[in-house]
């Protein structure tokens, strides 16, 4: 018996149409300027930058200065390509991952919810763009209602919203480190969907279930 499913909205039930890449491109084009910022160099470099309180628009703004002031340019220039890239990005502009009408078709008898790191705005973009801001009888945002993933608090939000037992409920995710060991911090059955990228042997933290899509999801939670 399930009482309810989970889901977590990045790269589980969704990713950007337009990639990393394009959008720097389309950024460095906005703002005429040549293009000085690689991808990888700015995935490299993001994580100094984190910090709790700030957008993430303002943690790219802050990292692509740094990148322009090493590469001996004006940490100004660094921060107008950020605001471009903020301005490119269409958070509506997102495609279902495979499997993910099927699943819900098939799950759509049960109380559904989402819980999610990211900020309500951009998320909502997301649901709407999937058509799906009906399909979820809550949305979680945590690290904004809550703490973020993988604290069991915003789990325990959602898992009240439904009326659900932890125990008899599932959360499906692509991250091990916020999704599977959120879930089991809560008490909730962890599913990964560790995508088509060959499944780690043995996933730390260890989930419940492995799914390689979606559509494998049902078989799971029934
Ligand atoms: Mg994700």
């Amino acid at each position: 018996m399930t009482d309810a499913v989970l889901f977590d909205v990045d790269d589980t039930l969704c990713r950007y149409r337009r990639t990393g890449d394009e959008l720097l491109a389309a950024a460095f084009e906005q703002t005429g300027l040549e293009p000085f910022i690689g991808l990888e160099e700015y995935h490299d470099r993001y994580p100094e930058f984190v910090d709790d309180s700030d957008s993430m628009t303002d943690l790219r703004e802050r990292c692509f200065a740094a990148i322009a002031a090493d590469k001996g340019r004006d940490p100004a220039a660094g921060r107008r390509v950020a605001q471009a890239y903020a301005d490119e990005r269409d958070h509506g502009n997102v495609e279902p991952l495979p499997g993910l009408d099927a699943a819900l078709d098939a799950l759509g008898d049960l109380p559904l919810g989402v819980v999610t790191n990211g900020a309500p705005a951009m998320q909502s973009e997301k649901l709407a763009g999937l058509g799906l801001e009906e399909a979820f009888d809550v949305v979680v945002h945590a690290g904004y209602d809550a703490p973020a993933k993988p604290s069991p608090a915003p789990f325990r939000e959602a898992l009240s919203a439904l009326d659900a037992r932890a125990e008899r409920t599932y959360h499906v995710g692509d991250s091990l480190d916020s999704d599977v060991a959120g879930a089991r911090a809560a008490g909730v059955g962890a599913v990964w969907l560790s995508g088509d990228a060959a499944a780690e042997p043995e996933p730390e933290p260890r989930p419940d279930h492995t799914v390689a899509t979606l559509a494998e999801l049902p078989s799971v939670v029934r």
